[in-house]
């Protein structure tokens, strides 16, 4: 049984800086993650610029992705991807954690760093529609440059839709938007710009059946209704940001069961402490007073889960890591770090 101080569910923003901090406290630290790849939700935007990260140039999201991981990576944790963790029980002190593998996993404490739970995006309600998810039906943009040049029907009026919307603006030869209600929920100033590029923004419409072309693989065409009229439009591509299913993804054991607030975040004690002792949340999940559901808020929780994971194991270590500038840990790091700085330097100057 090889047993951790550590283990993270999660390897999003909130778990990876989790694991990176972790190992700055010199625990074992393992993440698990049940998608084959780390970054969490910010896979869904990888093209999206990021630009409310402190300290961090505009930058696109896979790159800030990269960073977190390699950050993560700096003490070496243990990653176990393509792994769901499924329930979660207390044998003594020990936390055992099984997956849908059938594996098991032993720790002195918990991170739940699940973010939103598992997101399965909310389909189209159109009988066959999904044979054309290879094609031109989309629920994400993984990569902008696929729309150049094509109109887009861009179904959805909450800021995931809009978001997207105003990013095709800028390769799309043309953008429609449609929404089921009377008017847009997005961030105003992103509504003002598409209205500032004259984009049409058709309200209570909605998609009621779309055409195939000749070969039957991809959408020609959508049938829109919009107060009781029925609009045809041409497309190249249609994408659907209608929100997202949450699965529910793990579960506890009843005698350790973490107060629950609307049957899924996890109610926080303070501190990032669930009211469970040795289990801590970080991220999207943990919920309580002024969070903010934003990346920077994923990284205040992450020290705090592991300073008070680090004090659940011994109750006598320091409340707080040493910043970096103080830590041993870092010694070695910067002395390599800056001559490589210092090499790069005189290769300038030659
Ligand atoms: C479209 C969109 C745009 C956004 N734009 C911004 C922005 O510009 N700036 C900003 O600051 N924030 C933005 N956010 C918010 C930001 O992405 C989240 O706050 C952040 O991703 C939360 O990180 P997290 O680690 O808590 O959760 P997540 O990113 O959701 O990560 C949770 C991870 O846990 C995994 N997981 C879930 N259940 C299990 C399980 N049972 N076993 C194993 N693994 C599991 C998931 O697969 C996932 O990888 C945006 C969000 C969205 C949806």
């Amino acid at each position: 049984m090889e047993l951790f101080d550590v283990t993270i569910i999660g390897g999003g923003p909130a778990g990876l800086y989790s694991a990176f901090y972790s190992g700055l406290r010199n625990m074992k630290t393992k993440i698990i993650e049940v998608q084959p790849v780390l970054g969490g939700k910010v896979n869904i935007y990888p093209e999206k610029v990021l630009w409310d990260v402190g300290g961090q140039p505009p930058m696109q999201a896979q790159l800030f992705v990269q960073n977190l991981v390699n950050q993560a990576n700096t003490f070496s944790p243990t990653i176990c991807l393509n792994t769901k963790v499924e329930q979660i029980e207390k044998h003594g002190d020990i936390f055992v954690i099984t997956t849908n593998n059938g594996e098991t996993h032993y720790s002195k404490t918990i991170i739940v760093a699940v973010g939103g739970g598992i997101l399965n995006p909310i389909k189209l309600e159109i009988e066959g529609a999904e044979k054309y998810e290879m094609t031109n039906l989309h629920y994400t943009i993984l990569g902008l440059e696929r729309f150049r040049n094509k109109k887009v029907l861009v179904s959805g009026g909450g800021n995931g839709a809009i978001d997207w919307a105003v990013e095709l603006l800028f390769v799309a030869k043309e953008v429609v938007v449609i929404y089921r209600k009377d008017q847009l929920t997005a961030h105003e100033s992103q509504v003002e710009k598409l209205k500032e590029h004259g984009v049409q923004i058709m309200l209570n419409a909605k998609i009621q059946s779309v055409v195939s072309n000749d070969t039957k693989t991809a959408i020609e065409q959508v049938i829109v209704s919009q107060n009781g009229d029925i609009h045809e439009i041409q497309v190249d591509d249609v994408l659907i940001s209608h929100g997202y299913n949450r699965e529910v993804s793990l579960t506890f054991a009843d005698d350790i069961q973490p107060m629950r607030k609307d049957d899924y975040y996890l109610v926080g004690q303070g501190q990032c402490k669930t009211s469970v002792p040795g289990i801590f949340g970080a991220g999207d999940i943990i919920s309580y007073d002024d969070k903010v559901n934003l990346l920077i808020g994923t990284f205040q929780d992450a020290v705090l889960a592991v300073n008070n994971a680090k004090k659940y194991i011994d109750p006598k270590a320091d409340q707080y890591g040493m910043v970096s500038s103080h830590n041993e840990k870092f010694a070695e790091k910067n002395k390599e770090l800056l001559e490589e700085l210092f090499c790069k330097a005189e290769a300038a100057s030659l």
